[in-house]
């Protein structure tokens, strides 16, 4: 308990034992991803489940605390459990190197006592949000764009989830464009994600949308009601589960691969690169 000393004055006894036998999932382990490894790891959770199949790159660099150059090239997933292992070797991490889908989602999540949503994209995002509303687990939602973001603590059938508020207007939405931000932007929304899960643990319950300029210093607290016409809390017609929308082209996509099962290996082809874990592969398509 000397680890967490310091904390334990905040905290107390009775909220780190919460947190050691608590289970996590952090979908996405990207710049925001990866900061909530790190923090959740640092405060002692117990258990963190970590899902990524993308691989470091030299221009993750400047946004990701977590990785150093001689992470490029390596998977993601693996280099935040590496990594949470050497701060923290009393928490236990799992890396899966895939993304999340219809097929797989609800079986990765279903354990968890809260899935933090650190993924880039709409559709993923409320695929996530269909599998937590229909197994009631808690989703914390970041959402980082330039230097604007917003966070929110979803309890699902209590306030409002991410299908609620979040329009997906279907292909549009997957234009395949990059969207830029700092690293004071990422961490920032990570730390409030995780301040999110402390409040709740201490039997907050949150249902605000919090939406932050960073530029213009401007935080706002937007209270927003359950839709009784969300089609994932109120309908539950989970369209994202039911495989009712298109799914985006861009990003990584699962491909169909012939040929010998090698282990991790990457090859470049012409739209971008093959990223294959043993006999599972995905395509990177360049944004
Ligand atoms: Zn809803």
């Amino acid at each position: 308990m000397e680890r967490y000393s310091r904390q334990l004055l905040v905290l107390g006894l009775e909220l780190q034992q919460k947190l050691k036998e608590l289970k996590v999932t952090v979908v996405g382990c990207g710049a925001l991803g990866s900061t909530l490894v790190e923090l959740l790891t640092r405060i002692g959770v117990g258990y963190i489940k970590v899902i990524d199949a993308d691989i470091v790159e030299i221009s993750n660099l400047h946004r990701t605390l977590l990785f150093t150059e001689k992470d490029v090239g390596k998977p993601k997933a693996l280099v935040c459990k590496e990594r949470a292992k050497e701060i923290n070797n009393e928490v236990e991490i799992e890396a899966i190197t895939d993304i999340i889908d219809e097929t797989n989602v609800e079986e990765l999540v279903k354990d968890s006592h809260y899935v933090f949503d650190a993924l880039d994209n709409l559709y993923f995002r409320l695929l996530l949000n269909d599998a937590c509303v229909k197994h009631s687990i808690p989703l914390i939602y970041g959402g980082v764009m330039g230097e604007y973001s917003s966070v929110k603590l979803v309890l699902p059938y209590k306030n409002a989830c991410l299908s609620c508020f979040l329009n997906y207007e279907g292909e549009e939405e997957n234009v395949c464009e990059t969207i830029g931000t700092l690293d004071t932007i990422v961490t920032t929304t990570a730390s409030l994600q995780v301040q999110l899960m402390l409040n709740h643990l201490r039997g907050e319950e949150d249902n605000n949308l919090y939406y932050f300029d960073f530029r213009n210093m401007r935080f706002d607290k937007i209270k927003i009601e359950r839709n009784e016409k969300c089609q994932a809390c109120s309908l539950h017609e989970f369209r994202f589960l039911n495989s009712k929308e298109k799914k985006p082209a861009c990003g990584i996509v699962k491909v169909e691969k012939e040929g010998p099962n090698n282990g991790f290996h990457i090859e470049k082809n012409k739209d971008g690169i093959i990223i294959c874990y043993g006999d599972k592969c995905f395509k990177k398509v360049s944004r």
